[in-house]
């Protein structure tokens, strides 16, 4: 049963919400001790809106597209009388004291908000590995890291504890743990979520999205959250498609990748390693079977890429955090910070000081348009860019990474950030018994055919 038809379930009663919610209550309460995916959970509120639900059901009275579903969120989203650290020292006692935009709209629609996950500190890494709180498991592969920076969210999916989650992703932080743990994981086009209510990594690269087990969970959750906020600077109108209906379309068209142009580039197979490359080309290659057209496209910038990223990040990182001064939320933030955040704050605020003589940052806002008009050069007249997700298998939870080595996981989901388009990872099969993922980006506002590929490419 695939999300979609669990929720027509909960709606004809032939599947309570409770007991929905009761399976995972014992899933989490059987594993996340050594999993480590929620850092809180508010069962009886759950329970309670569960069994208010039910009721509703039975007395035929309306509820909202999500009811009954079961939701995690990422510790870097308000929702209200959560602790909403970010994974931080620094917000330890900060108890979310609003919605996020997302949050209201997903409790509109009758989703049940169980609990809030780990993450790297502030959003900053791919590993999970950096959270005050300590290390998330990979629930598909034990003993490696989930990915990050939504790794917890990615672990409440992949270890069964709920249907949906909330991530954010700024270079990938949705994406990556998601291939490093076999489930979807969707950034949407930037602007097409409200990021009001969200903690800033870098806020000219964030964007909330959905995880899931399958495309029906993200799209019911994008036809939630995918709005115009006017509350919000960045916040886009486009005219919203109905993602669940073209996921279920998708499903039943007999040759949905008929007329379509996918590219592949020999600059991204080029760094992702062999075993990996075998898997997802293999997967690419069923596509030409079912009507796309695959050709080969030139990438100049890949070497531009990280670089770019990273100043950005730590430039806007640094901004930032000067809110956590120590005066409203209780600790200087470089007090108590881990290793990472504290280097960003120092690169960002020695970037910072000789940007008046346009040293750094002004060369990497010109990279990033660089990087973005190849990108949409490249998909113009086309539907797809394909690739790994992250170049790299997930290493085992202990060994030590440099800095310049994490951040090589980022080198092809970083990409879509840096040009706002929308990109989604799906699991594409499994190298030694650990899962990757195929990475699937198309031209901006055009979520909606990502979808469909998703659905196309699960059915197969
Ligand atoms: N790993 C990247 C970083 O450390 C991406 C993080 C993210 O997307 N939040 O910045």
């Amino acid at each position: 049963m695939n999300i979609f038809e669990k929720s027509q379930a909960i709606k004809n009663q032939e599947l309570k919400a409770k007991d929905n919610l009761d399976n995972f209550l014992r899933t989490i309460d059987n594993t996340n001790d050594s999993i480590n995916a929620f850092l809180e959970i508010n069962k009886e509120d759950a329970i309670n809106k569960a069994e208010t639900l039910d009721k509703k059901i039975q007395n035929k009275e309306k509820v909202g597209s999500l009811a009954g579903l079961v939701f995690s969120i990422k510790a870097n989203i308000n929702v209200e009388d959560f602790i909403i650290s970010a994974a931080s020292k620094t917000l330890e006692n900060y108890k979310g004291s609003y919605n996020a935009t997302v949050i209201d709209k997903i409790l509109k629609e009758d989703g049940i908000i169980l609990g809030i996950t780990n993450m790297d500190e502030f959003a900053a890494g791919s590993s999970s590995e950096t959270s005050y709180y300590g290390i998330t498991d990979n629930p598909a592969a034990p003993g490696r890291i989930p990915g990050g920076s939504s790794g917890g969210s990615a672990a409440t999916i992949a270890g069964d504890m709920c249907d949906i989650s909330l991530g954010s992703d700024t270079g990938g932080s949705i994406r990556n743990p998601a291939s490093h743990c076999g489930i979807m994981g969707f950034k949407p086009t930037y602007g097409a979520v409200s990021r009001q209510g969200l903690i800033d990594l870098s806020m000219s690269l964030d964007q909330i999205g959905p995880m899931a087990k399958d495309v029906t969970g993200l799209s019911m959750a994008l036809d939630t959250i995918v709005a115009h906020d006017p509350s919000e600077c960045s916040s886009i109108d486009y005219k919203k498609p109905n993602f669940t209906q073209t996921a279920l379309n998708a499903k039943n068209s007999e040759s949905p990748f008929e007329g379509m142009t996918i590219a592949v580039c020999d600059e991204f197979r080029s760094i992702t390693d062999d075993k990996i490359n075998k898997i997802v080309d293999k997967k690419i290659n069923e596509l030409s079977s079912l009507g796309a057209e695959v050709i080969d496209f030139c990438f100049h910038y890949i070497d531009l890429c990280l670089p770019t990223y990273y100043l950005i990040n730590y430039v806007e990182f640094f901004s930032a955090t000067r809110k956590f001064d120590g005066r409203k939320f209780g600790h200087r933030i470089e007090d108590v910070c881990g290793d990472e955040v504290f280097r960003r704050i120092e690169m960002g605020s020695y970037i910072s000081q000789k940007e008046f003589s346009g040293k750094y940052y002004k060369h990497a806002l010109k990279a990033r348009s660089l990087i973005k008009d190849e990108i949409n050069a490249m998909l113009k007249g086309l539907d797809f860019i394909m690739s790994s997700t992250v170049p790299k298998l997930p290493h085992k939870i202990g060994e030590k990474l440099d800095p310049m080595e994490m951040y090589a996981y980022d080198v092809l989901t970083v990409i879509a950030n840096l040009s706002g388009i929308p990109a989604a990872s799906m699991k594409a099969g499994e190298v030694d018994g650990i899962p990757v993922g195929l990475q699937i980006q198309a031209n901006s506002l055009e979520d909606e055919k990502i979808i469909h590929a998703l659905s196309a490419l699960e059915e197969i």
